[in-house]
């Protein structure tokens, strides 16, 4: 039997499936310049795509950018310092014009159609990540941000990808206590602010956890949640963002 949707969701259900006819017959716009996209592009067109703030090089353990490439299994100054517990982060762009302002207005604004463009460019980098990640793990928000926020980020970002690679998205991970933002503190300020930052409420049955967030910064929240994972029964992590700023 068909079920229709309740009396309070019509108004979107309607807009939807104007939406759907609508993107059927006309394709939809390039997020960035809003030109009409071609047949074989999605939501973002091929101009705009190679016009992306690309990264050349960067660390495979923590994406910082790096001068030049790095020889198989040699990392960052940083990470030889401090090893991360994670196998590898992606995050392909720099967080500069257009990719910034389109993640602050993911965030801030609440332009959602965001969300699947910049889960596209994610799913591009799909292929360089080792083939035994058995789940998703958007990163947390604390419960108050995400309530005032009204969802959270990185599970949108989660969502269309895990649908494309056939995996599931795993919650269980809750933000213990709401953290300063991280911007404008310094390195060790970063460490003492997400120290024990993550709770994982239950024994995690993923072997290969993907951690996805929409910025990777200096990779302190990457590390508390990944040593989190890894102390619950989780054998390997890797990160995948879209963009690296720091
Ligand atoms: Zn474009
Ligand atoms: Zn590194």
């Amino acid at each position: 039997m068909l079920r229709l949707p309740r009396r309070s969701d019509w108004h979107e259900y309607a807009l939807g499936a104007l939406r759907r006819l609508d993107e059927s017959i006309i394709p939809p716009r390039c997020v960035f310049c809003g030109t009409r996209a071609r047949r074989d592009e999605q939501s973002i067109c091929q101009g705009c795509l190679s016009d992306l703030p690309w990264v050349a090089n960067a660390c495979a353990l923590c994406a910082a950018p790096v001068g030049a490439a790095l020889p198989h299994g040699v990392h960052c100054a940083s990470c030889q310092r401090r090893p991360p517990q994670f196998q590898a982060t992606i995050a392909p762009l720099l967080y500069e014009f257009p990719v910034d302002a389109g993640l602050k207005a993911l965030k801030f604004g609440r332009s959602l159609h965001y969300a699947p463009a910049f889960a596209e460019l994610l799913l591009l980098q799909w292929p360089r990540f080792s083939s035994d990640i058995d789940a998703l793990l958007p990163v947390p928000l604390h419960w108050r941000r995400q309530a005032f926020r009204g969802f959270n980020q990185a599970t949108e970002l989660s969502r269309p990808l895990a649908k494309h690679v056939g995996l599931p998205v795993i919650g269980g991970v809750s933000r213990a206590r709401a953290t300063a933002f991280q911007s404008g503190l310094s390195a060790p300020q970063r460490q003492r602010n997400l120290k024990n930052a993550f709770a994982v409420k239950k024994v995690l049955r993923s072997r290969h956890v993907l951690i996805v967030d929409d910025v990777v910064t200096t990779g302190e929240t990457t590390r508390q949640l990944a040593r989190a994972l890894i102390e619950r029964g989780v054998e390997k992590v890797s990160v995948l963002a879209v963009a690296r700023a720091g």
